[in-house]
């Protein structure tokens, strides 16, 4: 299997609204939008908190834990740059702050995987990006 750091894929898109949260993965952290006024964390990125519509919205640090909620192994990629690495597991991960977030498991081919197990976020740079993908946390109960 090919490495990720090789790849030359074509995104995230940065955007002044998302930029936080790819900073924070550069630094191997998970950082989450927060909503000053209801106080629940949500995701993805966004002026307006998609509970209460307040604007007063901010970032709090997240734990970087979180279950599958399901998964997906990935045999032809839906773009070509990531075609080396295949097959490779997309994850829907529920995070323990509440919200869900589509990731990656980091590579970690043939591990048998269900939903409910637990996770932890592993940054792992793809190309030019540092990406916040997750693995089987075994240190959880
Ligand atoms: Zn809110």
């Amino acid at each position: 299997m090919e490495s990720y750091d090789t790849l030359n894929v074509p995104g995230p898109i940065i955007t002044s609204i998302t930029r936080p949260f790819w900073d924070a993965a550069k630094r191997g952290e998970l950082l989450l939008p927060f909503c000053d006024d209801c106080g629940q964390f949500f995701f993805y990125p966004r002026l307006h908190c998609p509970h209460c519509w307040s604007d007063r919205v901010g970032w709090k640090r997240g734990s970087g834990r979180g279950t599958v909620k399901s998964f997906s192994r990935i045999h032809r990629a839906g773009h070509f740059a990531w075609q080396p690495v295949t097959p490779y597991t997309l994850l829907l991960v529920r995070l323990e702050e509440g919200p869900t977030m589509l990731s990656q498991l980091a590579s970690t081919p043939g591990v048998a995987l269900a939903v409910g197990d637990p996770l932890r976020l592993r940054c792992v740079t793809v190309g030019k990006f540092t990406l916040p993908f997750f693995e089987l946390d075994k240190s959880a109960g």
